[in-house]
């Protein structure tokens, strides 16, 4: 098997039999023409597949070690496509500080009784066993947690889901298959939002679900064809642009956030530094057996618990609300990604109104560093 860079730059290449073309072509066409009305070709219906979108699939099917993957809309859609065929009513545990958009999800969900979320510390393996001590139908995990960065121990949590009947997804989001890949670590499903660091230049929404099973991908692709939440062919064709170069911008970009979470640990004006790269993270040496790079986001509270004025002198970091892309971003997730969620549950999270996430692009980090230092005051 090919390294991880060659697979990347290589998905698809010359696969065009009609001009040779090395870059595969998007093919924007809703419908395919059959040669006989009985005869079903590789492809008739925009919306149940198109070749971009299986090119896509692929690449990020073999870079998750997984036996099929399904390409969907968005990060939101392949969320929600692992909760169509759970039972009526069934018990989903979610790490408390997931993603904002999840929990809201979920609940709405559960509003209409479909499905009964637990919200759960899952980097606590007690908590875990016991949310499990009752029938649950699957755990979703968010490791690292989005804004927090807790670490949660993808290897005992499926295992111990299992041994409870019940299957566990991680929502990779943060890291990419590229610095951590929870297949091989015992999961049944690694979810991706593809907006963030797959596609990595922030001009495009996908999201895909991998799958140990290749017979569980078939029935979730049925899904998508059946609710329509499939990818579409342009999106699929920036996506697979972007994931040429994931390798290198996941592990580049990772390496200027070590840098620049360094620098803010040891500044008398941040009061705290969440990244699981810095020794002090209660999730370092945990991070450190699942993961082969700490990615790119760091989470900080300023001394004085300030947060609005300082990241509006910031320069360098847009503020705005996604992460992985090429340019750095600041959000204030209490105000911004995580604002859906109740104050209740931001307390529980640990979300304050104050914290500030960063998301390191792939500027000079020393750039980065002297903008940090002027909006610091
Ligand atoms: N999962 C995580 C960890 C996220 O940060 C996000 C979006 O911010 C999503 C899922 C949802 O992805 P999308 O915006 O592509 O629907």
């Amino acid at each position: 098997m090919s390294g991880e860079r060659t697979r990347a730059i290589r998905a698809g290449l010359n696969s065009d039999k009609t001009w040779n073309a090395v870059i595969p072509p998007v093919s924007l066409s809703t419908a395919y023409r059959r040669e006989e009305a009985g005869v079903k070709p590789a492809y008739d219906y925009a919306r149940t597949g198109n070749p971009g979108r299986d090119t896509l699939a692929q690449a990020i099917g073999e870079l998750e070690g997984a036996q099929g993957t399904v390409v969907t809309a968005s990060g939101m859609a392949a969320i929600d496509l692992l909760l169509h065929d759970l039972p009526f009513g069934a018990r989903v545990i979610c790490s408390h500080d997931a993603y904002g958009g999840t929990r809201r999800l979920l609940d709405a969900r559960a509003n209409g009784g479909r499905l009964l979320p637990v919200y759960v510390d899952t980097a606590d393996l007690d908590a875990v066993e016991t949310a499990l001590a009752e029938p649950v139908a699957l755990v979703l995990v968010e490791t690292p947690s989005n804004p927090r960065l807790r670490i949660s121990d993808i290897r005992a949590i499926s295992a111990l889901a299992r041994e409870a009947g019940a299957e566990t997804a991680v929502d990779n989001t943060v890291l990419s298959p590229i610095l951590q890949r929870p297949i091989e670590l015992g999961a049944d499903y690694s979810v991706q939002s593809i907006t963030k660091i797959i596609n990595g230049h922030s001009d495009m929404v996908g999201g895909a679900v991998s799958c140990r099973s290749a017979t569980r991908a078939e029935q979730l692709a049925w899904w998508a064809n059946c609710v329509g939440v499939g990818g579409g062919a342009f999106d699929a064709y920036l996506a697979l642009r972007g994931l040429r170069t994931l390798p290198v911008r996941a592990r580049e970009q990772g390496k200027s956030a070590a840098r620049i979470a360094q620098w803010l640990q040891q500044d008398e004006r941040v009061a705290r530094v969440d990244y699981p790269g810095l020794d002090s993270h209660p999730g370092h040496t945990l991070a450190t057996t699942q993961q082969s790079g700490f990615g790119q986001l760091i989470s900080i509270e300023l001394a004085g618990g300030v947060a609005d004025e300082t990241v509006n002198r910031l320069a360098l970091f847009s503020l705005a609300q996604s992460l992985g892309g090429v340019e750095s971003l600041v959000n204030i997730p209490a105000k911004m990604t995580h604002a859906s969620m109740s104050p209740e549950a931001r307390l529980e999270a640990d979300v304050p109104d104050h914290l500030i996430r960063l998301s390191i692009g792939l500027e000079d980090a020393e750039d980065l560093i002297a903008d940090l230092d002027q909006a610091l005051g």
